[in-house]
């Protein structure tokens, strides 16, 4: 009878997890998989997105459950939680933020007050860019981010970091993830960068810029 009615709170239990969940659903790409290549490939797509980025919000999603960060917004949890939760709401929201910068018509070149900014702030696009090639070391995230002054730096994270911690808003994100680039590049890490660049929408990073 103990274990009969342990089976049905289990199975209760089981049921209302399924209620109550996913929290949280990844975004679908806002372009076809293959719409990239060859800088990125059709293949890299599907690992990345599919596997890698819905992993990390399947992850988080199992990670919340009956936690005070169930009934919080993603960006809350980045900023006040640690450890695993944090890894994982950081990938999710890290993942949506660099699909959602590229495009297969991308704007190539910043404009505006953005490229103003850029060149008060680096003196070109070109040397961000070299910047941002000096900052790819492990696995992580490089970044193109706005500090409370307005200052723009390019920030390197390891792992999931991400610049909101430390109070900057992030305008572009480079995932220096092997997962990102491997099956296409091997090891070219440098290579898979400066293709990356080519899909760049610096309309989309415009936005992310002019919105207050
Ligand atoms: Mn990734």
């Amino acid at each position: 009878m103990i274990l009969y009615l342990n089976l049905l709170t289990s199975l209760i239990m089981a049921t209302t997890d399924t209620a109550s969940s996913p929290r949280f659903t990844p975004q679908d790409l806002p372009y076809a998989y293959d719409a990239l290549a060859p800088a990125i490939s059709e293949e890299t797509m599907h690992y990345h997105h599919d596997k890698h980025y819905a992993g990390y919000v399947d992850k988080l999603n199992e990670l919340i459950v009956d936690t005070p960060f169930a009934g919080q917004p993603l960006e809350d949890i980045i900023l006040s939680a640690d450890g695993p939760v944090y890894n994982n709401a950081a990938q999710a929201w890290n993942h949506a933020f660099f699909f959602g910068q590229l495009s297969p018509k991308p704007q190539k070149e910043p404009s505006g007050e953005l490229l103003e900014a850029i060149n008060r702030n680096f003196g070109s696009l070109d040397e961000l860019i070299g910047r941002a090639a000096a900052g790819l070391f492990g696995s992580g995230w490089v970044w193109l981010a706005e500090d409370p002054s307005g200052r723009l730096a390019v920030v390197s994270e390891q792992n999931a970091g991400n610049p909101m911690r430390h109070g900057m808003k992030p305008l572009l994100a480079i995932d220096v993830w092997e997962h990102a680039y491997y099956i296409d590049y091997r090891n070219r890490r440098a290579d898979a960068v400066e293709a990356l660049w080519g899909v760049v929408d610096w309309k989309v990073v415009g936005d992310r810029y002019a919105e207050k």
